[in-house]
């Protein structure tokens, strides 16, 4: 079979899309590009942007410089820095929404808990009961899911004694609590990742101290973020090429450099490592606080963070790298293992997300009865990252081992919405009902990842929310030229293709 054999009878097929984030808004224009109008996209929200719908807290920029991360149709002259901040990129996201009519796909506040598949069609249930039978209500029955569920989006809550003792406000990152006063305030921050190094060099300036918890020390890329110019923008609101030029070196360098790092290239992880020692050195000034700074681990093995600020930040008179283990909270603050009370007003918890939930804890339910939560109770896998064997119809953008290090997620979402239509448009040639990986090509090719992921940065000894509880990186362990390649088109033989007459359809 070869994928011509779309567009004869031209099948139309109802389509639901989970998540309105990035990849559910691309999903929507290119379902319309496509000719398909017969698809809703499921938001348990109440506004779309995923993520950067989420996380609002002060100084969120995407470390993504800003003519990467955006789609390859909406080139933006507009971007005011080489880093976005966090509400530009979601009034980009609402723009691009608004210009391509998805918002009329979208239904708000509507969680799917439930997806079963029978008769050759999914079912899809609201306000069923995480691991239940059925108990929801089926609110559509469709030939097609596309799972734009997103990665980081489960936050995590440290298991720190104490923490409803504190009488101050406490909150995780990506639930900022925007009455809660920082001026002239006490803050603590848990944790050191992107996250808080992005709100510390934001911050400090304004409250009373800032103390940060730091349970490992961090590998910090500097790069400045300057203002694009008037004339710059000018440029590439004359001639969008120069965006592009722009988009294509940036890939480039990123693909040679930092790609090519984590995967095995010791000269570039050398260079990676030096230039973040170099920042180190340079910019921190007390051995005592240069030595507690210094990772004892790989460059790279947690995601590598991107800060022109941070080690300026951290050395104010106002600011305090606590590096002694946390023991609880109490009501006046965080008392850390040396026995000192560390007096807070508002406590942050900047402890990062679980990335390995993906759409759950929705249930899926495939061919024939089968259980996501069996299928996954081990090991996160999908082929390619986009299907799962048994669950036929079902497709994932962002799954597991999507290369999500450090690249923009939005180039990757749009190579695997390019690889799904072109199976969506084998259903609908109308020879093919059901469209699931093999079994045994996801075992190759999830054997080949595990085999790979032995020369990678992620597995030298470091703890990062990357590795599953197995310690298996959700990460793809290969050049970011391969994974084009491997999104260019999808191999049929590595599909189980189920005609409508074998379905008994
Ligand atoms: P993270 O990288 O997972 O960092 C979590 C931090 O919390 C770590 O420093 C961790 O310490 C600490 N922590 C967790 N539990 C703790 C406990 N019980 N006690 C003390 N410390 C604890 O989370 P994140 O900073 O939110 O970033 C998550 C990901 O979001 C990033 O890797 C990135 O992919 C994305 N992100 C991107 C941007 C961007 O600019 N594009 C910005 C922010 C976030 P250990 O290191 O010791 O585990």
């Amino acid at each position: 079979m070869d994928l011509d054999a779309g567009a004869k009878t031209n099948r139309s097929p109802r389509i639901a899309v989970i998540g309105a984030g990035m990849s559910g808004i691309l999903t929507a224009i290119k379902l319309q590009e496509a000719g398909i109008t017969d698809f809703t996209v499921y938001e348990k929200a109440d506004r779309l942007g995923g993520t950067w719908r989420e996380n609002t807290y002060p100084g969120l920029s995407c470390d993504v410089p800003s003519h990467m991360y955006r789609y390859s149709f909406e080139p933006n002259p507009e971007w005011s820095h080489r880093f976005s901040p966090g509400a530009e990129i979601q009034a980009y996201f609402e723009a691009v929404a608004k210009k391509y009519n998805v918002e009329s796909f979208i239904k708000f506040n509507s969680e799917i808990t439930r997806a079963a598949y029978r008769d050759g069609k999914w079912h899809l249930e609201i306000g069923a009961e995480s691991g239940g039978e059925s108990g929801g209500e089926t609110v559509d029955v469709v030939d097609i899911i596309i799972s734009a569920a997103g990665v980081l989006h489960h936050p995590v809550y440290p298991d720190i004694a104490g923490l409803d003792d504190f009488a101050g406000t406490v909150f995780h990152s990506a639930r900022w609590n925007h009455d809660a006063p920082l001026d002239g305030k006490r803050i603590g921050i848990v944790g050191t990742g992107s996250t808080a190094v992005q709100i510390t060099a934001d911050i400090v300036s304004r409250v009373a101290h800032l103390s940060l918890f730091q349970r490992t020390a961090q590998w910090i890329f500097p790069q400045e973020n300057p203002a694009f110019s008037e004339d710059e923008k000018n440029l590439f609101r004359s001639q969008p090429q120069a965006m592009d030029d722009l988009h294509a070196s940036l890939t480039r360098l990123f693909a040679d450099t930092f790609g090519q790092a984590v995967i095995g290239d010791k000269e570039q992880m050398k260079r990676v490592e030096d230039a973040c020692l170099a920042n180190l050195e340079d910019n921190v000034r007390d051995p005592d606080l240069k030595a507690r700074l210094t990772p004892d681990y790989q460059a790279a093995c947690k995601r590598l963070i991107v800060s022109d600020g941070f080690y300026e930040a951290i050395q104010q008179p106002n600011a305090e790298l606590v590096t002694t283990p946390i023991d609880r909270v109490e009501a006046g603050g965080v008392r850390t293992r040396d026995g000192r009370l560390h007096e807070l007003d508002v406590l942050v918890l900047a402890t990062g997300f679980d990335g390995h939930s993906f759409m759950r804890p929705m249930d899926l339910i495939g061919k024939g009865g089968v259980d996501l939560k069996d299928v996954w109770a081990e090991a996160t896998q999908a082929h390619r990252s986009i299907s799962i064997p048994g669950f036929p119809n079902f497709f994932m953008l962002v799954g597991p081992n999507s290369p999500i290090g450090n690249f923009s997620l939005i180039d990757i979402s749009e190579r695997q919405v390019g690889y799904i239509m072109q199976l969506i448009e084998l259903w609908r040639g109308g020879a093919v009902n059901e469209i699931a990986a093999k079994q045994d090509a996801a075992d190759r090719f999830n054997a080949a990842l595990k085999e790979a992921m032995k020369d990678t940065v992620w597995v030298t000894g470091c703890q990062s929310w990357y590795l599953d509880k197995n310690g298996n990186p959700a990460m793809w362990p290969f050049s970011f030229d391969r994974f084009c390649d491997d999104m260019a088109a999808p191999d049929l033989e590595e599909y189980e293709l189920v005609s409508q007459s074998s379905s008994g359809l």
